[in-house]
């Protein structure tokens, strides 16, 4: 089965609007589902984007705030729906502001990411969320003067989505993110979450959601070469394996639940786990990254996702092939396909013509 592009736009589309009161739960998560569905639009077919452009921009940038901080620093970032909006608390987040700014590139929304007004205050807002162990969170205490919030998770994720955010917001010399943060801090944070087996994860265990965002985050930073040769070997042979193989598989006597033959050519996020589409990703952006993605078999990954994972009833990409299609997995199944294409940054997770457009326009 080929990639049924008018399915997915149409599934897509059917997500940036009114969500479905069977999705209603998901309401605080709004902006991410708007950013999936925009970024996975713009891979497929930008032209479609074009009828959503004013009436998606005007939706996101009302979700926008600044708040000055009691030492008269102003920081802005995005909601993630308007029920988060709480008076007098804003509860702007980080990964809200990333989702926002990749869906304002793709929407070429420039009058909003050029104001240097607006693109200061995320910055002071990401640099209020680094931790002294150089980690991130994604919020902050405003009613406790802007600390980063105690009770948020600091990880990996956010780390990478603090990195992007500077980048996305004109941060490129060494300097210019030292007026923010301390990157020196952080890429020893990031050192800590190095796995003994290769890769990184919390605590101890690798996985390659947060392999992806490490990475990512430290070649943004143009730090790889913090990274010394024998782990990257590691790491690249750990991301390898990830691929489900079916092939010469022995049936063991007992069933294996995390063994399915169908999941051949799929990828796993952590050892001993079912494949799963949006693992495709996030380890063929790794070993990109490695310049290593040439030692993974592109045509069974690719027959695992459009023949198990893709619907061609609805569309959209399920997470296995037991699944109904979601957003989440549909973008992620898009940009798998778009790494392969090498249309896809897989660093900044837009198309690579919409991040080298930026790129140019803000590089000074
Ligand atoms: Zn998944």
């Amino acid at each position: 089965m080929e990639l049924l592009i008018k399915k997915h736009v149409r599934f897509m589309e059917r997500h940036i609007g009114l969500l479905p009161s069977s999705q209603e739960k998901n309401d605080a998560n709004r902006l991410a589902i708007v950013y999936y569905s925009l970024v996975g639009i713009c891979c497929l077919d930008a032209e479609a984007l074009t009828a959503h452009r004013e009436g998606a921009s005007a939706s996101v940038i009302q979700l926008y705030r600044q708040s000055e901080l009691s030492d008269g620093t102003v920081v802005g970032g995005f909601l993630g729906s308007r029920t988060m909006e709480v008076s007098g608390r804003p509860t702007m987040s980080s990964a809200n502001t990333l989702f926002a700014t990749l869906s304002l590139l793709c929407l070429e929304a420039h009058e909003f990411l050029q104001c240097k007004e607006n693109s200061a205050a995320i910055c002071e807002f990401v640099s209020r969320c680094q931790l002294p162990d150089g980690s991130f969170v994604s919020m902050l205490d405003i009613g406790g003067g802007g600390c980063p919030s105690p009770t948020d998770s600091h990880d990996l994720r956010f780390c990478y989505i603090a990195v992007a955010l500077l980048y996305l917001h004109g941060c490129r010399t060494p300097a210019e993110y030292a007026r923010y943060v301390d990157v020196e801090q952080l890429v020893d944070y990031v050192l800590t979450q190095r796995c003994i087996g290769g890769a990184f994860g919390a605590f101890g265990e690798a996985h390659a959601g947060y392999t992806s965002c490490a990475l990512s985050l430290l070649s943004i930073l143009g730090k790889l070469d913090s990274l010394d040769e024998e782990f990257r070997a590691r790491t690249v042979s750990w991301l390898v394996h990830r691929q489900v193989s079916a092939i010469g598989a022995v049936p063991l006597q007992d069933d294996n639940e995390q063994f399915y033959a169908e999941d051949h050519g799929g990828f796993q996020g952590r050892e001993n786990k079912a494949a799963d589409t949006c693992y495709a990703f996030w380890c063929m952006n790794s070993l990109e990254i490695l310049e290593a993605s040439s030692l993974v078999d592109n045509g069974p990954m690719e027959s695992y996702l459009l023949q198990q994972t893709q619907n061609s009833l609805v569309g959209g990409f399920a997470k296995t092939d037991e699944d109904d299609p979601d957003i989440y997995h549909t973008f992620l199944g898009i940009a798998a396909l778009g790494l392969i294409a090498g249309t896809f940054d897989g660093a900044l997770c837009v198309p690579k013509n919409v991040s080298a457009q930026w790129v140019r326009s803000t590089t000074h």
